[in-house]
């Protein structure tokens, strides 16, 4: 990890706005009321463990109550305010109990407006339909054969009709592509197409030459996607050969940082409601919760929960700084996945069978620290980041 001195760490929280000082109340209550108006509806777990999860749906619910636009809209260099809004949306939706929303919203939200927002060569009107939510993106970089290694791509560049350029290859666990409107697909530019060798990243709109089949998984039903590309005609060149990866390394940093601040809310949601769980369970003719052994153990949990809240702020203000804190991402992702994981095993035990059921709060979470661990950049690949540093 980047070394981080005390007086860097004092030049960042009160050189620029700290996000945690950033509060916004204003939005803030007006996630609150999204959050309790669709608590039921569009953001009910059960909807997203169906084989149809609504994505489109939230993202155009989410759109038109204006909470993109003022999120990721651009705000005149107001990083702070603008990541603030972003990881408050993660936080409120973590919060109702399941981690598969936040994951449409996260690869919307950072791959088609942070990303598209800032690249010259984006067609325009695609921001503004991203940002009302009646566009929908996926990013199409994992391919079946070592996702982990993005250097030794199968997908590759070729040339189309009319001097186009064309894409063929397989992705895979690509996040919302059943519902994507167009995919940034990462491709190897052998022959130099796009101007230069290497990694390139092309806009593809979804239709003819592109095929998504649903993938299931132990979690996320219906949300993820392969994708075979047939000579599939690309609309734009977003990044030329070589620097394709280049371009989505900070957008990885990013997706990290709010990685760690979902599951370090859906860890606390999850921590919640086990200990009312045991205050309300009664073994032995008392509460659970009068156990000193289930205290300690919620204590534990509690304290492990505070860290990884207080690890994701940091990065969150280390970005606001305009650094670029790839070393704090990893380990606060690493370090997220890994209590989000056992604040769900210990939340599962405490609430014994019914812990068990499916749909259970602590349940659910188990699943989504499984599929969270991976998505991202797995938790090797994060102690690799951490051990470069
Ligand atoms: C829910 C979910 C959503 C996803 N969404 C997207 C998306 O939107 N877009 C996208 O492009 N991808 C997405 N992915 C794919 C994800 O990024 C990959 O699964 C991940 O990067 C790992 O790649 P892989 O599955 O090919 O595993 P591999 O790269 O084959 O790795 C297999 C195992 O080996 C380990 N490993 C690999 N290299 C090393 C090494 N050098 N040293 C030690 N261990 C190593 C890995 O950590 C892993 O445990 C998603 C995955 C999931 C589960």
């Amino acid at each position: 990890m980047t070394p981080v001195t005390p007086a860097s760490v004092l030049a960042t929280t009160v050189g620029s706005r700290c996000p945690e000082g950033a509060a916004d109340v204003e939005f803030a209550t007006r996630v609150d009321a999204f959050t309790d108006r669709h608590r039921d509806g569009l953001l009910a777990a059960d909807a997203w463990e169906s084989a149809g999860p609504p994505v489109r749906e939230l993202l155009r619910a989410v759109g038109e109550a204006g909470l993109l636009r003022d999120a990721w809209a651009d705000r005149g260099g107001d990083r702070a305010t603008a990541l603030w809004r972003a990881a408050a949306l993660h936080r409120a939706f973590a919060r109702v109990g399941n981690g598969a929303p936040g994951a449409a919203l996260l690869t919307h939200l950072e791959v088609a407006t942070r990303l598209l927002g800032v690249l010259p060569t984006t067609p325009a009107g695609l921001v503004p339909g991203a940002l009302a939510g009646s566009s929908t993106s996926a990013l199409a970089a994992t391919e079946p054969d070592g996702g982990s290694d993005l250097t030794a791509l199968r997908t590759t560049v070729g040339a189309g009709s009319a001097g186009g350029l064309t894409v063929t290859g397989t992705k895979w666990f690509i996040s919302n592509a059943p519902y994507a409107d167009h995919l940034l697909v990462l491709a190897d530019d052998r022959d130099g197409r796009t101007g230069r060798r290497g990694p390139a990243l092309l806009l593809v709109p979804a239709g003819p030459g592109v095929e998504v089949t649903t993938l299931d998984g132990l979690g996320h039903t219906g949300l993820t996607g392969a994708v075979a590309l047939d000579a599939a005609p690309v609309a734009a060149v977003l990044a030329v050969g070589g620097h394709g990866l280049l371009v989505l390394m900070r957008h990885w940093i990013h997706e990290r940082v709010m990685l760690a601040v979902r599951m370090a809310e859906l860890a606390a949601s999850v921590l919640d409601h086990a200990v009312a769980d045991a205050g309300r369970r009664t073994t032995f003719g008392v509460p659970l919760i009068t156990n000193q052994h289930v205290r300690f153990t919620l204590a534990r949990l509690d304290a492990d929960v505070q860290e990884v809240r207080a690890m994701a702020g940091q990065s969150l203000r280390l970005l606001a700084a305009g650094a670029c804190p790839g070393g704090w991402a990893a380990a606060g992702k690493h370090r997220a996945a890994a209590v989000l994981a056992e604040v769900a095993d210990e939340a599962l035990q405490l609430s014994g069978g019914d812990g068990y059921r499916r749909g259970h709060p602590a349940e659910r979470a188990l699943r989504d620290a499984t599929g969270l661990a991976l998505a991202g950049g797995t938790t090797e690949l994060m102690l690799q980041q951490i051990d470069r540093g």
